[in-house]
């Protein structure tokens, strides 16, 4: 598949896994995908694993994400993570505003804009997570809540920051409930974010914005997905979590 921006998977493990259960995991996605190089491949264990499975991809083309931090630096933060620590790992990429953070931990767009300047202040690349759910969907709110989450959340970029940014559109009726957005509904929302970006910050800038679709990703559904013209790879919750789904999901997409 030829695409003017490299396709950039990612596997969000959520609270799942174990450190032992992680590094088997991440040697089999290791095994499978050792000969890739067509796409950025990107785990996301829980911060508990990050340490070992850090360890375990060193040479390999896998890169470690984390799924949240602080928007702080440092100090009395009881139980959160700074971008400091994640550091420490050889975190590269950070999920931010994951729908399950929005709606668990009620994180707001402005909160997650601080969030992903803190990233970048870092030199970790935040993968942006928004979208619209299955009410805002029907009421014909779908742009408007995608205009407010993007305008939100990259407030003060830099084009720069803007560009390393990874913005995965999310709609939240498809995660996880098996429920995917068809390749057509997937491309007009992507088609809209992008034209947000070059409102908001330029052409060449909106042209080089990696978009990811998440919901539901699998094996069966990765090609028709990522043969979209302005779908960029992919967020993948459930189908992360066991190797052969993973790997296959990657190697659909090429
Ligand atoms: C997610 O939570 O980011 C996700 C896309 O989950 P799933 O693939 O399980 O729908």
């Amino acid at each position: 598949m030829d695409k003017e921006r490299k396709l950039i998977i990612a596997g969000n493990w959520k609270m799942n896994k174990t450190v032992a259960e992680g590094l088997d995991l991440v040697a089999g996605i290791k095994r499978e995908l050792n000969s890739v190089k067509e796409v950025d491949i990107v785990v996301c264990p829980p911060f508990t694993a990050l340490s070992e499975v850090s360890k375990a991809i060193l040479d390999s083309n896998i890169r470690l994400g984390a799924q949240n931090m602080s928007e702080q630096n440092v100090g009395a933060f009881t139980g959160e993570i700074c971008a400091g620590m994640l550091k420490e790992f050889s975190v590269r990429y950070v999920i931010l505003g994951h729908s399950e953070r929005r709606q668990y931990q009620r994180e707001s767009d402005e909160l997650i804009n601080k969030k992903v300047l803190a990233a970048h202040a870092a030199s970790i690349k935040p993968i942006l997570c928004i979208g619209e759910t299955l009410a805002e969907r029907e009421s014909g709110a779908m742009q408007n809540v995608l205009l407010t989450q993007v305008r939100g959340c990259v407030a003060s970029l830099t084009r720069e920051q803007m560009e390393e940014t990874i913005i995965a559109y999310e709609p939240v009726w498809a995660i996880g409930t098996g429920k995917t957005a068809t390749s057509q509904q997937a491309q007009e929302a992507h088609a809209y974010i992008r034209s947000l970006i070059a409102k908001f910050f330029d052409d060449a800038t909106a042209r080089r914005v990696r978009i990811q679709y998440g919901g539901s990703v699998k094996a069966s559904n990765a090609r028709e997905l990522m043969g979209q013209p302005d779908v960029d790879g992919a967020l993948v919750g459930g189908a992360s979590l066991e190797e052969r789904g993973f790997a296959d999901i990657v190697k659909n997409s090429i």
